[in-house]
């Protein structure tokens, strides 16, 4: 705080005429803005040499060695309830008693799949709880701080982040640091899905995944900005911003692609619209802003042109602002966000025309314009895809990853909360159900089969 006073003194100072006159008379600063110039300048001083102290490398708040605690893990090909023992954190890990983890579709396989877990562990990739203990070199949490374990890391200092990129930070390379951090009552380590797990009353993080959030917020709600909520916004609010009156497109109204519509809605798109085979999730669309919905088993073979003529716009006078003309050049929207992931397990639901996913991405890329903007967030496709060779060197669309829709985590996650706190967005509306521990089971398969929009586990 009295630092921001201090600053905002000096700029007022700044901006006195009175002391601009003083300065001019005796060729600079006058003897009153001198003095007070130095008094500041002390005052500032001696304030960030305080908060320097604060911020010098926190001291370990004791062993936590051998706290118990319960978590979901997953151990050959069962998954199960267990109780643990906790290991020594490190000096850069942060120990997080966990509130609430977003239920996310792509962690469907890791929590139901027959994959034999050679290691024991804790699935999901995200979580949200409070600092219970910090490593002697940690800096950014603090005990007691409400954070995010977010899916995406953000470092600051690698070459990713230096470069612009830091949702492909290399501390994403969890190999490198996943050790295990409880036991098994049988002596077996555990690690961390991602080295974040979720699904567990104690999560062990590495400073890099963890984000302060100051805010009174609903854990529920903010644990879905460590996952889905914070992907669809992003996509729509980082590389392929989007700008005021377009044409956006979204593939799939499940818990990211109505984040996107929401992204969508809070940058003034002229049209949103959503693609979707499943009714109850088209209807929540239209409630969250979407300006048409199409159903991809109704139009699926005529789904590109009808896109395209959509958003071809009021007039085709070509000197008036218009544009005119087939393919894959001139027709298809500003902004496109795939985020409709293919099907990892039956749905209870009305599936989609193509279960692989493929068919909509390729779609995505043909309902893009020239020189739009093309964000793939459906990790769940399987499969490999191909382009017409001259289309796709020539059609100038801009492509960007899917990781967490471009999300730059110390950045972006309080610029959500803050569009949280005002209405901009609404993270509530996507919350379909909460579990707890005892229910990851029954939480996932609602996940799975699609029946739920959104769920969280509240630990
Ligand atoms: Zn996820
Ligand atoms: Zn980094």
């Amino acid at each position: 705080m009295s630092d921001s006073a201090t600053q905002g003194d000096t700029c007022s100072e700044r901006s006195d005429p009175i002391a601009r006159t003083a300065n001019a008379e005796s060729g600079g600063l006058s003897r009153r803005s001198m003095l007070k110039a130095g008094a500041l300048a002390a005052a500032t001083l001696t304030a960030a040499r305080a908060q320097a102290q604060t911020d010098a490398p926190s001291v370990a708040t004791g062993s936590v060695a051998g706290r118990p605690f319960r978590a979901f893990v997953r151990s050959g090909t069962t998954g199960s309830v267990e109780d643990l023992r906790l290991r020594e954190i490190g000096r850069r890990q942060v120990l997080v008693r966990t509130t609430a983890s977003c239920g996310c579709y792509t962690i469907t396989r890791s929590v139901l799949g027959d994959r034999d877990y050679e290691t024991p562990t804790i699935p999901n990739h995200s979580g949200f709880g409070v600092v219970e203990a910090v490593g002697a070199e940690v800096r950014r949490v603090r005990e007691g701080d409400r954070v995010l374990v977010c899916g995406t890391p953000e470092c600051g200092v690698c070459y990713q982040c230096l470069h612009g990129n830091p949702e492909a930070c290399n501390y994403l390379n969890s190999q490198l640091f996943n050790e295990p951090i409880a036991d098994m009552a049988d002596g077996t380590g555990v690690i961390q899905q991602g080295a974040i797990g979720g699904l567990s009353e104690l999560m062990v993080a590495m400073e890099e995944y963890c984000i302060p959030l100051f805010t009174d917020l609903p854990d529920e709600e903010l644990s879905l900005l460590g996952d889905t909520l914070a992907a669809g916004l992003s996509s729509t609010l980082t590389y392929g911003r989007v700008e005021p009156g377009s044409n956006v497109v979204v593939f799939g109204a499940g818990p990211i692609g109505l984040a996107a519509v929401q992204g969508a809605v809070s940058q003034s798109a002229g049209q949103i619209i959503v693609i979707e085979p499943v009714a109850y999730r088209r209807e929540k669309a239209v409630e969250l802003g979407a300006t048409t919905v199409l159903d991809p088993n109704v139009d699926t073979d005529t789904l590109v042109e009808r896109v395209r003529e959509m958003c071809y716009g009021p007039t085709d006078r070509l000197d008036a602002g218009g544009r005119y003309g087939p393919g894959y050049r001139y027709g298809g929207a500003d902004f496109v966000i795939e985020a409709s992931g293919g099907d990892l397990f039956p749905p209870a639901v009305e599936p989609g025309p193509d279960p692989t996913g493929l068919l909509a991405l390729r779609q995505s890329w043909d309902v893009t314009r020239g020189g739009g903007h093309l964000t793939l967030l459906a990790a769940g496709q399987r499969g490999e895809i191909s382009f017409p060779t001259a289309r796709f060197c020539l059609s100038t669309r801009s492509i960007h990853g899917g990781q967490m829709g471009g999300m730059h985590p110390m950045r972006d996650a309080p610029r959500y909360v803050t569009m949280i706190e005002s209405g901009a967005i609404d993270a509530a509306a996507v919350i379909t159900a909460t579990y707890p521990l005892d229910g990851v089971v029954e939480g996932f398969e609602r996940v799975a089969d699609r029946s739920e929009l959104g769920v969280v586990f509240t630990l």
